[in-house]
């Protein structure tokens, strides 16, 4: 059977960090796997769901680099939820409730007042033909909930907590359908997975209940459960769950000037027992990911990880890769010489601003201003096409006996403007002859 995978989105909102590691998950697996990976809209909720967000989510997994192999949305499938909860009010596992929120709150209240868990008491399943004919008349819809079965355990083996054990009688029966016809998430998407032929759902824990709820309503439906695997969350840097991490999506990443790959580094690990590591091609990944690995222990995402590891990312970055992001004019010899003292290649910029001048040094002491005189002239004798940087500094040396950083620090200085930097030997050539001369000389 082809490992066939989902990332469903509720088009509610932006994806944030949390969702965007699911989406990753499910996407790696499916290519360990040589499977399919789907992209699911879950818009059942019209008035929440909006179009941009969805344009939003394509385009965020696209800058990942992760393209769903299909794509279908809820909205869609309005008649064959229709069909398969009819099949299952048939059978009697789904029965109409009448209760108004208040009620519903009022006895959660007075449950948990007693000490006792807030489970649905099923009231609804003892109305009498003509207890529900009353509140017809009272022009009061129904809601629908799923009847659990109590019968026995739920079980399942998760990819990630291992054996899972669930007593239905201590979950309430789920509300499925609304009031108004409109569906809530659960059904459709149990629908959905046996439509798509879903074999693995690859979620985070806050889903643990749904999925006790959920098997039971694959078996309602005619159909063996899909295997599921529960990411442990993610908590901010604090430690805590952290309301900054449902604010943090593609849109702050890249402001932030982090390159996809890093995120997919950072994400793809983040949890397990792997090290995070800078790949900055996904194979590795894919080749390594294993729900085995993952740990049961809350993730802790930390924004000062993801920038050194960008860093590291930029650094092996080819000449292809950011084209387009860094200056006109800036070549493929320039990009690797400043390459290595990047944290985010729009610093690309400031270094080839110090190629291109001005620049401004400092004021230097007396001898400093001699011995980059005598820098001066050595530079219009060297061979510019040559290792410059080598010529200059050895004849240098040997001219005025200076070495090590009295040496090299006020070459740079006057050069760049700067007292750190790329590798001078790379800066040099790139500088060139006018320009250094110009420099050294102090104009
Ligand atoms: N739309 C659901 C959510 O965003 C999907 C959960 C699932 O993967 O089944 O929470």
């Amino acid at each position: 059977m082809t490992v066939t995978t989902r990332f469903a989105p509720s088009p509610t909102g932006l994806l944030h960090v949390g969702n965007l590691r699911t989406a990753l998950h499910n996407w790696l697996f499916a290519r360990a796997q040589g499977g399919k990976f789907l992209l699911r809209i879950d818009d059942t909720d019209a008035e929440r769901s909006r179009e941009d967000y969805v344009d939003a989510a394509r385009a965020d997994l696209a800058w990942m680099g992760i393209v769903p192999d299909g794509e279908a949305r809820q909205s869609d499938r309005f008649d064959r939820y229709e069909a398969r909860f009819a099949e299952l009010v048939a059978a009697g596992r789904v029965y109409p409730a009448y209760e108004t929120p208040d009620e519903l709150d009022l006895r959660r209240k007075i449950l948990l007042g007693r000490g006792l868990p807030p489970v649905y008491d099923r009231a609804a399943l003892r109305l009498t033909e003509e207890q529900r004919a009353a509140y017809a008349a009272e022009g009061r819809t129904p809601h629908w909930r799923f009847r659990l079965d109590h019968d026995a355990p739920i079980l399942w083996d998760d990819r990630v907590r291992g054996p899972q054990k669930f007593d239905p009688a201590a979950l309430s029966d789920p509300v499925i359908r609304r009031g108004d016809g409109s569906w809530l998430y659960l059904l459709p998407s149990v629908i959905d997975d046996i439509d798509m032929a879903i074999t693995d759902v690859v979620r985070g824990e806050d889903h643990v209940s749904n999925t006790a709820a959920q098997i039971q309503m694959f078996e309602a439906l005619g159909a063996a459960p899909p295997r599921f695997a529960h990411a442990a969350l993610l908590t901010g840097s604090e430690g805590k769950l952290s309301k900054r991490l449902g604010s943090l999506g593609v849109a702050h990443f890249r402001e932030e000037g982090i390159e996809p790959q890093a995120l997919i580094a950072l994400l793809a690990r983040l949890g397990t027992s792997d090290p995070v590591e800078p790949f900055a091609d996904p194979a590795p990944l894919i080749e390594s990911f294993d729900f085995s690995r993952f740990g049961r222990a809350p993730a802790r995402f930390d924004e000062a990880e993801l920038a050194a590891l960008n860093a590291r990312i930029v650094h092996q970055l080819e000449p292809a890769q950011v084209a387009g992001r860094i200056p006109a004019g800036m070549d493929a010899h320039a990009w690797e010489a400043v390459r290595p003292n990047l944290t985010r290649v729009s610093e690309a910029a400031d270094w080839w601003q110090v190629i291109e001048g001005p620049v401004a040094a400092p004021d230097f002491s007396g001898d400093d201003r001699a011995f980059l005189t005598d820098a001066a002239r050595i530079a219009e004798t060297i061979d510019w096409n040559d290792a410059p940087w080598a010529a200059l500094t050895g004849a240098l040396k040997a001219q005025t006996g200076r070495k090590g950083k009295p040496l090299f620090l006020p070459l740079r200085q006057a050069l760049t403007g700067r007292d750190h930097g790329p590798e001078m030997a790379a800066l040099l050539p790139l500088i060139g002859r006018e320009r250094a001369i110009a420099r050294l000389r102090g104009g």
